[in-house]
């Protein structure tokens, strides 16, 4: 049986900073992907937005990884010719009673440390985007958007440079523990057995299977799996309404159908709140027209000039959740030593929004439990 000292499960955003991260360090690192690419799951199903980390709780792990790990995607970014912008975005109240709504984001966002918000008045922002109907918005200039596939493959060859190496093709399928480490059963066409002594569960939607195949985990602590899958519509025809992202004050479980941009500035809308009844199903990533019905009256309260018959079905994610409708939004969890009392073992739950933002940022925080 090979063995390794770490093994990361996924070859999504999070698993490759993760993996790069502990390449960088000296460790010796294997990413065990199922899929026959990297970025085939929720990492290549998202906004591709930078968040600044305006709206999450005060001092959770949202907040602070977004936060830090925005200004670390920058200057990787920068470093390493992965493709951005920085286009700002509007937070855009469309009636009066909203704009109380914005001076609590406002407040929200400095205690979290995002402190270049501003406000200007409804002229302004219609000089400024000519298309919007708003009573009054708040600016973040510290929004933009990645090409989150080019961000992948840089921390891929970050990773490789620093002797990491990737199996594509290769699910864990089970695992069990031994005196120092793990025994990992991977399938495949090619179905081999692995010993490590570090495995890092970055699987996003098939982190609970994994940590369910980790024979003697603890089930009391595996977190609930709630699947809120979110839909987007591309606009048929003609070019963006809009040269920044706008995006209305957010609704019950995500951000509201706001409009981003992608890096060659196409237009799209969303993503939606779709609760997944079942979330053993397989997951459809299906988007059903009939959904768009709902978007034009959300987007004709920003966008009245929203033509009918405009939207298209685009393609969708799925968010891992922690919680569900009407509950307390669930932080980010990472689970170590400390809580599940298995050596050299940590489990990434809920990696939903701002996961893409905040990858080097968690990767940090994963070394550092594995290091504690
Ligand atoms: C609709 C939507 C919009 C979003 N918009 C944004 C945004 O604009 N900005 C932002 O910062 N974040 C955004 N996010 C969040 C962001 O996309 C995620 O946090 C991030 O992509 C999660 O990356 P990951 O590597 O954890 O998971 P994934 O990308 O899902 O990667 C997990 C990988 O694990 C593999 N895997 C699963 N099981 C196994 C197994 N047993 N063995 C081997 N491999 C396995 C999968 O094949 C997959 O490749 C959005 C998310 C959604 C759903």
């Amino acid at each position: 049986m090979e063995r390794v000292e770490c093994v990361v499960v996924g070859a999504g955003v999070v698993g490759l900073a993760i993996a790069r991260r502990l390449a960088r360090a000296g460790h010796e690192v294997i990413v065990l992907e199922a899929a026959d690419a990297i970025g085939t799951g929720t990492s290549s199903r998202n906004s591709e937005v930078i968040h600044a980390g305006i709206y999450y709780p005060t001092g959770s792990l949202r907040a602070r990884l977004c936060v830090a790990g925005r200004d670390a995607l920058y200057q990787y970014c920068a470093e390493h010719g992965v493709e951005h912008r920085r286009l700002g975005k509007l937070i855009v109240a469309t009636e009066d009673s909203q704009l109380a709504r914005l001076d609590a984001i406002r407040a929200q966002a400095a205690a979290n440390g995002v402190t270049d918000l501003y406000a200007i008045d409804a002229a302004t922002a219609r000089e400024w985007e000519p298309n919007l109907r708003t009573v009054g918005a708040l600016v973040s200039p510290s929004t933009g958007i990645v090409d989150s596939h080019g961000l992948m493959l840089a921390l891929l060859g970050d990773a490789e440079d620093s002797g990491a190496m990737l199996a594509l093709l290769s699910p864990l399928e089970r695992a069990h523990r031994e005196t120092d480490g793990f025994v990992l059963e991977v399938g495949g066409a090619e179905p081999m057995r692995l010993g490590c002594a570090t495995l890092v569960n970055a699987a996003g939607l098939g982190a609970w299977a994994v940590a369910i195949g980790l024979e003697g985990f603890p089930a009391g602590d595996l977190p609930p799996r709630v699947l809120a899958k979110g839909n987007y519509y591309a606009l048929g025809q003609g070019r963006s309404p809009f040269s920044r992202l706008v995006y209305p004050v957010p609704v019950d479980g995500g951000l509201g159908v706001h409009l981003t941009l992608d890096l060659a500035g196409q237009a799209r809308f969303g993503p939606d709140v779709e609760w997944l009844a079942d979330a053993d199903a397989p997951v459809d990533y299906a988007v059903d027209p009939a959904r768009a019905d709902a978007f034009y009256d959300s987007v004709r309260a920003y966008w009245p000039g929203l033509p009918d018959g405009a939207l298209v079905p685009a393609y969708s994610g799925v968010r891992p959740k922690l919680s569900g409708p009407g509950q307390p939004q669930r932080d980010f969890l990472l689970q170590g030593p400390e809580t599940h009392g298995i050596p050299g073992l940590v489990n990434l739950f809920g990696i939903e929004s701002p996961g893409l933002t905040s990858c080097l940022a968690i990767a940090d925080a994963v070394a550092g439990r594995l290091d504690r």
